[in-house]
């Protein structure tokens, strides 16, 4: 536990603020003084010259200096949006959302009018749209349809140096598009440590660098190794909150687990040091928190009170919150890393690296001298601390990448001019992935189905069991089904309530698997004409449903388009398990005569999750939707399969055992589909004629 309670604290001083208070900028500027305050703003005719002149521009300068939300209403300004839209990227859904809003603001528009957003399953543009935030996945997306953005005059590929795989996507794409056309303005926001780099790669382009505004940070190595950073994190955030004087906190931590979590104890914690303490607002960020609740971290704490903002790594660039004077950085992040053995990417909380943890600690010097607590030691910083991110293309899974790739034209991967390549082999191996899912053909090429898959905002076994549906006449069911999957986070269980919770969860059990289960509870919800107090009842959430109501449609929208046809299977379940099956071979498993289950491909041992409800009937083919890691693999929503379905609905992966290779034992066990292991990557005819 923290060994912080009331008694070991340091009696409190009413007035221990009041020596701090003159760099506490607690703005009561208004909206345009503010703007005028920022650094960017004294640059701003320098800048529109820079622009005219670069037809590429490479814009560097510290968080919060005003590039996302200054510089395309400056442009806006300057008359480029009379010929086109400006379009700005963002990595991140939450940051494209954010800076939307705010831009609105200040621009004095609705959202959605002037100044918009688009975000996967989530259009916020209008006819009248000039400014058009988006995430980079919609850009590529947008490249897709139309391959020259014709409806834009410029594009602006913010927080590049994240490096997130579209980013690293549309770097070769725009850089081809530069040349068909001049009229184009393309400006590359990144950190100051890439400027050069990305230069060198977009023909030696011009480097504008805003003058920073920022104040030295002072930084805190722990003595001792942390052996639990979040214990250690919480009383940090304490210890300050007593000890320090008047300034706002920042908190790392990886996930909305982790933070939901932070933030109760916090709030508990405080309410045990009693009255004398001031006060402090707790306030949790993360990607799945709904808007309203985020918008929060922007306001001032109350006088004489504090706010501590517990966040993922949001927080490190993307987001800029004024008044921070404290960062406390435990050393962590969520990575998405791909783990070829399983064919899937996952999140795994793994260390930052060193450019990372410099530009946390810059997080505390915006607004005066503040101070960084790491809690990791000196050493480790120098010696396991890798001195920069490696490329999100060089990590995770290149499947999705790669099919958007094909369905651009761009047949020859290996040779496009990327920042970074992937590997060969990744490459190769998502190519054969996608033969096996049929969306490639022989010769590399995109087939029909690989076409129509890319139509769809979804991974491919996604899209793929989606098309498959369409055939198998339960493409009502499966479309629910894929809202429900990509949602996620259907189910609530307050922890003072959790037996209740799982009875009624468990009223909805199907006994053929979880996916039906999805089904059963967004099928209950529609008979009660989608009611919210019926969520609340029966521990649905409601926030969940209503998301996947919206994906539902905008997914019916594209089926629509297409003139895919829209089928319910009625009660015919063995329809839906077969569409599943045709998406998610690659995720089978088989039950261990031993314990748990074997995964068909890698032949690791995997265990079905205790929520499912599966988990008492252990049948002994199945179909995972995902692994996570806990205390052993687990398979997540998983569905009961016939495994002659898996020769059948994926003959070019699976293949029934011929029976005169297999030894006489294993023929009298039974005849099933083995995994077809000669697809070995480097033997693949692709490999060998298009590499
Ligand atoms: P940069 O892109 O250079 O990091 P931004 O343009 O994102 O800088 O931010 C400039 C300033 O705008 C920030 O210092 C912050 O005060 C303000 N700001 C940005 N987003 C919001 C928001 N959603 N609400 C309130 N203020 C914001
Ligand atoms: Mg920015």
């Amino acid at each position: 536990g923290v060994g912080l309670s009331a008694r070991d604290m340091p009696e409190w001083k009413k007035n221990a603020y009041g020596k701090a208070f003159t760099f506490g900028q607690r703005s009561k500027l208004s909206i345009q003084e503010q703007r005028r305050s920022l650094p960017i703003f004294k640059l701003k005719n320098e800048l529109i010259q820079a622009v005219h002149d670069n037809q590429v521009l490479i814009l560097i300068g510290e968080t919060g200096s005003g590039k996302t939300t200054q510089l395309a209403q400056y442009l806006a300004e300057a008359g480029y949006t009379t010929k086109g839209k400006i379009g700005c990227t963002q990595p991140r859904r939450v940051a494209a959302t954010s800076v939307a809003k705010r831009v609105a603001e200040e621009f004095g528009c609705r959202l959605g009018e002037e100044v918009g957003y688009a975000i996967r399953f989530e259009d916020c543009t209008g006819p009248d749209t000039l400014i058009k935030y988006m995430t980079d996945g919609m850009l590529l997306r947008e490249i897709l349809i139309d391959e020259n953005l014709s409806q834009y005059s410029v594009i602006m590929l913010d927080e590049a140096h994240e490096r997130t795989i579209n980013t690293d996507v549309l770097f070769g794409l725009l850089k081809q598009l530069v040349k068909r056309r001049p009229d184009l303005r393309l400006i590359v926001t990144s950190a100051t440590l890439d400027a050069e780099r990305f230069s060198g790669y977009f023909f030696n382009c011009n480097i504008f660098s805003i003058p920073g505004r920022t104040f030295p940070v002072d930084i805190n190595y722990s003595r001792q190794e942390v052996t639990d950073y979040l214990d250690s994190a919480l009383i940090t955030v304490l210890q300050i909150h007593v000890d320090e004087p008047e300034g706002d906190i920042l908190l790392f931590l990886t996930g909305q687990e982790e933070i939901d979590f932070a933030c109760e104890s916090l709030c508990e914690k405080i309410k045990a040091l009693g009255k004398d303490v001031p006060e402090l607002v707790v306030l949790p960020v993360y990607s799945a928190l709904p808007s309203e609740i985020q918008s929060r971290i922007f306001e001032p704490a109350p006088p004489g009170g504090r706010k501590v903002v517990v966040a993922t790594n949001i927080a490190e660039a993307s987001l800029t919150i004024d008044g921070i004077f404290y960062v406390i950085d435990p050393g962590f992040a969520k990575q998405n890393v791909y783990n070829p053995k399983q064919r899937l990417d996952s999140l795994v909380i793994t260390p930052i690296s060193q450019a990372s943890a410099l530009q946390r600690a810059g997080r505390a010097g915006r607004t005066g001298p503040g101070k960084c607590y790491r809690l990791y030691t000196e050493s480790a910083y120098r010696s396991e601390m890798s001195p920069t991110t490696i490329p999100e293309i060089q990590r995770i899974n290149l499947v999705h990448t790669t099919l958007t790739m094909k369905a651009m034209g761009i047949n020859n991967l290996l040779s496009f001019d990327f920042v970074d390549p992937p590997s060969p082999q990744a490459l190769i191996s998502a190519m054969e992935q996608l033969y096996s899912l049929g969306a490639l053909d022989e010769e590399g090429l995109l087939t029909k189905l690989g076409k129509k898959m890319a139509e769809f905002p979804l991974d491919p076994p996604l899209s793929k069991m989606l098309l498959a549906s369409v055939d198998l006449g339960c493409s009502d069911e499966i479309l629910t089904i894929i809202a429900m999957i990509q949602t996620g986070h259907i189910f609530t269980r307050p922890r003072e309530k959790q037996a209740k919770a799982d009875e009624k969860r468990a009223r909805f059990f199907q006994p053929e698997g979880d996916h039906l289960t999805l089904l059963a509870v967004y099928e209950a919800w529609k008979a009660k004409n989608f009611s919210l107090p019926w969520c609340a009842e029966n521990f649905v959430n409601s926030r969940s449903l209503k998301k996947a109501q919206d994906v539902r449609k905008q997914l019916l929208a594209i089926m629509d388009k297409y003139k895919l046809g829209v089928v319910s299977a009625g009660k015919d379940f063995l329809k839906i398990r077969k569409a599943i099956t045709s998406g998610f071979f690659f995720n089978a498993a088989r039950k261990d005569p031993q314990e748990g289950y074997r995964t068909l491909v890698e032949n690791q041992p995997v265990y079905i999750h205790p929520s499912s409800a599966l988990f008492q009937r252990q049948p002994d083919w199945v179909i995972y939707n995902e692994l996570v890691m806990t205390t052993r693999e687990y398979m997540r929503e998983v569905i009961a399969i016939d495994p002659r379905w898996l020769a059948d609905l994926a003959p070019k992966f699976f293949k029934v055992a011929d029976p005169t290779k297999i030894s006489k034992r294993k023929r009298q066990e039974c005849i099933e589909p083995l995994y077809d292991r000669y697809h070995e990557p480097n033997s693949w005819r692709l490999s060998k004629r298009r590499a």
